[in-house]
């Protein structure tokens, strides 16, 4: 069987609900449908999760909260008219929504998430209406009755390993199951969200827990593509990507599935096959263990801006004992995580992500260091974008390197950091924000075989 997932421009409107149902209804195998809450239609458009926390945020300011709610109430009308269904299923999500409002927890973010869930919650049932309807006897998966428990980190949670045995028993369920994607229920039987996109993470925890042949995730791409086409628009798509390079290039802004999404099937494994509902006909990208590989052979080249770094030099740094550990431990404290630590014999800079490095918590950092450690020198700089080149060829290949930075600098793009070494199938650079776009297309040209 294959757990099949479908994202919000998947289900932004009535047309888009009839191309899910079709490629559905083109393989039996197709058994659980994971569907997300309506997404954009056009660019512009805002996304159902989005209204719904603009209602949740009204409702907590304690000020009317009506317009807001006809938003959402809106969205899902206009589907119910394309589509030619009852009116009663308006009047049910309507009803739905103002009892999460009545039963409003005073918890901020728990009620915040079960406003979220919302949209994934009504969406499945408006699905699975649609499916019956068009001839494919279709039900709704309620997450609490099928076993989805999450940890109570609302807006950030995690699946609890009982879940997986609980959700096994969907495998033996005859129908076409539609599940709601995006949320869960804590021991305490509270909604509880994963961070946002979420929907792929519920596809692969479903598709982990029935042991599914395939986690097939459909979206409004025809694939994975090598370089991000809105930067080398004749980037070529990649048919196979393994698990790890996938990990690799999510992290460094792939933004086609969530990362943490991959986790599940990974220990399944299970591959993934990345789609596009609107050309189901493409073969799309397959994730997969294993893959042959050439020598030398780079797979992508992504890229993600938005990082800091925090640069530290000390002479004979090499041979104070505990220096880095001290470093990182100031870190820890603040509650800061880092992404590398690139370092040299009389300095050290730790990279982190700007949004975690708020300006108050960047002074704290900056004392403690001066403080604890007396460096000769400690300077914070932002802007700065990783850019990653990955492929199992990569492994023992001589020379990439040298290639990658001639490219760099044939395009005069100046090397703020690089770090090779730590995974075997990926080079990262840092360069200066204004040089993002011409270091991926030098790069991307120089590495990628077409
Ligand atoms: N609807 C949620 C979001 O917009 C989850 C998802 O689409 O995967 O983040």
């Amino acid at each position: 069987m294959k757990v099949a997932k479908f994202g919000g421009s998947s289900l932004a409107d009535a047309s888009q609900i009839m191309k899910v149902v079709n490629i559905v209804k083109a393989d039996p195998a197709r058994r659980i449908v994971v569907v997300s809450a309506p997404g954009k239609r056009f660019s512009g458009d805002i996304k159902v999760t989005d209204l719904l926390i603009a209602l949740a945020k009204a409702v907590i300011a304690g000020k009317g909260y009506e317009s807001e709610l006809a938003a959402v109430v809106d969205r899902y009308a206009t589907i119910q008219q394309e589509l030619g269904l009852d009116g009663s299923v308006v009047a049910e999500i309507e009803k739905d929504l103002r009892d999460r409002i009545q039963g409003r927890s005073e918890h901020e973010a728990q009620f915040r998430d079960a406003m979220k869930a919302a949209g994934e919650d009504n969406c499945a049932k408006l699905v699975a209406r649609v499916f019956t309807g068009q001839g494919l006897p279709a039900v709704y998966v309620d997450p609490r009755e099928a076993g989805m428990l999450l940890s109570e980190d609302f807006g950030n949670a995690q699946v609890l390993p009982e879940s997986y045995a609980r959700l096994a028993s969907l495998k033996h369920r005859q129908e076409t199951l539609i599940f709601p994607g995006f949320f869960g229920y804590t021991r305490q039987g509270q909604v509880a969200t994963f961070p946002r996109g979420g929907s792929d993470i519920t596809g692969s925890i479903l598709a982990a827990a029935v042991g599914a042949e395939v986690y097939e995730n459909f979206t409004d791409v025809d694939s994975v593509f090598a370089v991000d086409p809105r930067i080398l628009p004749d980037a070529r798509p990649i048919p196979v990507l393994t698990y790890q390079e996938m990990r690799e290039l999510a992290y460094a802004g792939f933004g086609v599935f969530h990362d943490e999404a991959i986790i599940p099937v990974v220990q399944a494994k299970i591959p993934i096959c990345i789609k596009n509902t609107n050309r189901p006909e493409a073969p799309g990208t397959l994730i997969v263990p294993q893959r042959k590989y050439q020598q030398g052979e780079v797979v992508g080249v992504a890229s993600a801006a938005g990082f800091s770094t925090i640069y530290l030099s000390k002479y004979m740094m090499n041979r104070e004992v505990g220096f880095g550990r001290r470093l990182l431990q100031i870190l820890e404290q603040e509650q800061l995580s880092f992404e590398h630590v690139p370092s040299g014999i009389d300095s050290m800079s730790v990279i982190l992500r700007r949004t975690s490095l708020t300006p108050k918590k960047e002074e704290k950092v900056l004392n403690r260091i001066r403080d604890e450690l007396q460096p000769d020198d400690v300077t914070v700089e932002h802007g700065l974008v990783l850019i990653m080149i990955v492929g199992e060829g990569m492994r023992y290949a001589v020379g990439l390197a040298a290639r990658a930075t001639a490219a760099l600098a044939e395009r005069g793009v100046n090397i703020e950091m690089m770090n090779q070494g730590s995974s075997e199938i990926s080079i990262v650079f840092g360069v200066k924000e204004m040089d993002h776009k011409t270091a991926v297309e030098a790069l991307g040209r120089a590495l990628l075989a077409r």
